[in-house]
């Protein structure tokens, strides 16, 4: 990949894609394409094709998806499966029909089954059942990498694809329902604050574990692997280290500076008891995350104030 050629990033204004598309752009890359969804609708596969053949990019990130919290997850399960899936096999399939010469696709974490033992290896993809509250949108990511293989198989395409573990960062999605736990707990613990609340609610036990990567340092990897793996295995994206949510919830409560309680509703669901993934493949590879929890958790509260703001103005 060199900074001339035309490289389409699906999904730019998500979290993900807009870390690569500004780790992209700090490396020279000037010949950047995104579509924002209203202008291209991945899920209608004429679009997809239209804009493929219009535009022909060489290399893709496929980093568009519904994505959301547990909640999100289990409430709109349809969604969650009909739109990850034609998102993936749409773009999939436009990237071999119009020659892209390598595409990335961002699988996920939670594709791997729901007992699985820790640390996650890859191999462990499909040895056992999912966890029930995000089985749509597991299953569509499932196929997408099982899309690239087949791709790969048929037709030779050099389609790989990544998991990366939970990630948080600039751009994300605070809503205090549908959101993942980090940014979820980063507006709960500041509107605690600023309520002068006495405690704030996590939910379930807090004895989940969970691994949290930053997002730029997930878009890093991601261009890594772009200019330096070809291999037809998915590769894991993580740090190899993880925590619980009780002590998550106790790093946010320090960042956002609040004083109060922290309470565990045991009345909603935990989801996997852990979640950590191996990463020796992709140490063997040369890549390490550079942002800590805490440099992270940072950023990330400012990045939630500054959201915050506009949508005050
Ligand atoms: P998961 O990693 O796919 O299970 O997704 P989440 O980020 O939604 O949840 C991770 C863990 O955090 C689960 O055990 C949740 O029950 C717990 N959790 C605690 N408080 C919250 C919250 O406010 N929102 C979300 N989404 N999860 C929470």
């Amino acid at each position: 990949m060199k900074a001339n050629d035309p490289v389409y990033i699906a999904g730019h204004r998500g979290m993900v894609g807009g870390a690569i598309k500004r780790k992209l752009e700090t490396l020279g890359y000037h010949n950047i394409i995104t579509r924002s969804s209203g202008s291209l609708d991945l899920r209608k596969q004429e679009e997809v094709d239209s804009f493929f053949a219009a535009e022909k990019p060489a290399y893709v990130f496929l980093a568009a998806a519904k994505v959301g919290g547990i909640l999100a997850n289990n409430t709109y399960r349809a969604e969650f499966l009909y739109d990850n899936l034609m998102i993936a096999a749409n773009v999939i399939h436009a990237a071999w029909k119009h020659g892209v010469t390598k595409l990335l696709f961002l699988g996920s974490s939670c594709i791997y089954p729901r007992m699985a033992p820790q640390p996650i290896k890859e191999s462990f993809l499909l040895t056992g059942l999912l966890e029930p509250t995000n089985e749509p949108y597991a299953i569509a990511k499932i196929a997408g990498i099982k899309l690239c293989e087949a791709y790969r198989d048929q037709y030779g395409c050099n389609f790989i694809s990544v998991m990366p573990t939970n990630l948080f960062g600039i751009g994300d999605n605070y809503h205090p329902q549908n959101a993942h736990v980090l940014p979820a707990l980063i507006r709960r613990f500041h509107e605690a604050k600023m309520n002068n609340k006495p405690s704030v609610t996590v939910w379930g036990t807090g004895t989940p574990r969970r691994e949290f990567l930053f997002a730029d340092d997930l878009a890093d990897a991601c261009v890594y692997l772009m200019q330096h793996y070809n291999e037809r295995e998915p590769v894991n994206i993580g740090k190899g280290e993880d925590l619980t949510i009780k002590q998550l919830a106790e790093h946010i409560r320090e960042v956002v500076c609040y004083k109060g309680e922290i309470i565990f509703d045991a009345g909603k669901p935990d989801g996997t008891p852990r979640k950590l993934m191996d990463v020796s493949a992709l140490r063997r590879l040369g890549w390490k995350h550079s942002t800590s929890l805490k440099e992270g958790l940072v950023i990330a509260y400012r990045d939630f104030l500054q959201q915050d703001q506009l949508k005050l103005h």
